[in-house]
């Protein structure tokens, strides 16, 4: 994989750390984080800071024994998640979101297609299929949109984005991306809120779609 050249944000990343990050756009970290050494150590560092901080506020002496319970505690096991593997082009945090399924494409029209993993009051989280070369509808965006790329490419007006590169759009961004040739663009993209589109037709089509 060439190496990544768009990253998430620092704050973004410290919010996640921090665990204070809505999940749409945690799942998108996550899968970046899967993807990218260089996201994961930016990770492991937001995580020491907020280790020491932790360590700071709760210095009172621990007893040897209580230590040996808390670390017999942590061997115990837990109710477990299931735990996914990665899959093809889909990293284990999306196999997750997936629950281990393959996608379900539902057409947008012009080849596009997307699956919805996960929606609540604070954003929607999708999967979107665009084929080589293809645009899609140029738009605005009314909150935070992160996109990022799982294979092939997109490029628009302020760039090009490969696998692993994630795309940081708000609401001063109005963009076309098109998909680059070859394999079909397949990205993972959070919004917070609806996207603004300019042409008549995609804005008729936005309740059904949800996006
Ligand atoms: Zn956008």
């Amino acid at each position: 994989m060439p190496a990544i050249t768009h990253h998430i944000p620092e704050p973004m990343m410290a919010a996640y750390a921090a665990g204070t990050l809505p999940h749409a756009f945690s799942l998108v970290v996550a899968t970046q984080v899967s993807m990218s050494a260089e996201a994961r150590a930016t990770l492991q560092a937001h995580e020491a800071v907020g280790g020491i901080v932790l360590e700071d506020t709760s210095s009172v002496a621990v007893s040897d024994t209580m230590k040996s319970n808390l670390l017999s505690m942590l061997d115990d096991p837990m109710p477990e998640e299931p735990v996914y593997a990665s899959s093809g082009v889909y990293p284990a945090p999306v196999m997750e979101a997936l629950k281990g399924r393959e996608p379900r494409w539902k057409t947008l029209g012009m080849g596009v297609k997307q699956d919805i993993l996960a929606e609540d009051e604070f954003g929607s989280v999708r999967l979107l299929y665009i084929p080589p070369e293809q645009a899609v509808p140029d738009h605005g965006h009314n909150g935070l949109e992160l996109t990022l790329v799982l294979q092939g490419s997109f490029s628009d007006e302020t760039g090009r984005f490969g696998a692993g590169d994630v795309e940081v759009a708000d609401e001063t961004l109005e963009h076309t991306p098109i998909a680059g040739a070859g394999e079909p663009c397949i990205c993972l993209a959070a919004t917070d809120a609806r996207l603004k589109f300019n042409a008549f037709m995609p804005r008729l089509l936005q309740p059904l779609f949800r996006i």
